[in-house]
């Protein structure tokens, strides 16, 4: 994928570590960030918005995109679809804006193939105990569907030395600070600066003329 002037973020963590809730809190306070919507082929659990949250469509819908080559990249994550598009990230990136990609370990994989510079984020719980306690006070999904997201967190969580940051969510304001932190210094990297700032480093860098 092309340099652009916006950054790229990938963000994983195990379902209950509290990935969301860290990338909507730091989305609140800057509006030239984004969180990518995903396709999904899993049904809508209550409260969740088409659109907002996924874009949730049907299975041959999914394998359409996929020949239409409409996916940056796509997983079958715990048995349902899920895929990035590549035209919203894109446009968001050519006006500046930070993009998360609120991904798993196998996509990860594939964008960082793409994109080698992109930065991964991995967010853990502070223990096994704290997981499942977030899980149930979701209340959202039945005690068998628990039991299975724990030994998936477990399979997810031996990619998390994939990533070039680990942050423990513990306590919230402290893990959001950390987020905060990691995504604020690559914007200043040299090579972000230097794209998202052309003009001003031209005219600044420009030698007197004699
Ligand atoms: P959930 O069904 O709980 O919303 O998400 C399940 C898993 O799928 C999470 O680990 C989430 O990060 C991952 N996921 C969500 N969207 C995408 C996507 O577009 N691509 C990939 N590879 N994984 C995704």
């Amino acid at each position: 994928m092309q340099q652009h002037s916006g950054n790229l973020f990938i963000v994983s963590a195990p379902s209950g570590a509290g990935k969301s809730s860290l990338i909507n809190a730091l989305l609140k306070t800057h509006a030239d960030m984004q969180v990518s919507v995903s396709h999904t082929t899993r049904a809508p659990r209550p409260g969740e918005v088409d659109g907002v949250h996924y874009h949730f469509i049907s299975v041959e819908q999914f394998k359409k995109l996929i020949a239409d080559n409409e996916f940056l990249e796509w997983a079958e994550v715990f048995g349902n679809y899920y895929g990035t598009s590549r035209s919203a990230i894109i446009n968001n990136l050519r006006q500046g804006i930070d993009v998360f990609l609120d991904i798993d370990w196998q996509g990860a994989r594939q964008i960082r193939q793409q994109a080698p510079g992109t930065l991964g984020i991995f967010i853990l719980p502070p223990s096994m105990a704290a997981l499942e306690q977030r899980l149930l006070q979701r209340g959202q999904d039945s005690e068998q569907v628990i039991a299975k997201r724990m030994a998936q967190a477990q399979s997810e969580m031996q990619h998390a030395d994939e990533y070039e940051y680990l942050i423990i969510n513990d306590d919230f304001n402290q893990a959001l600070s950390e987020l905060a932190h990691i995504v604020l210094s690559q914007r200043n990297s040299l090579q972000s600066q230097q794209s998202r700032h052309q003009t001003l480093m031209q005219q600044l860098l420009a030698k007197p003329a004699k």
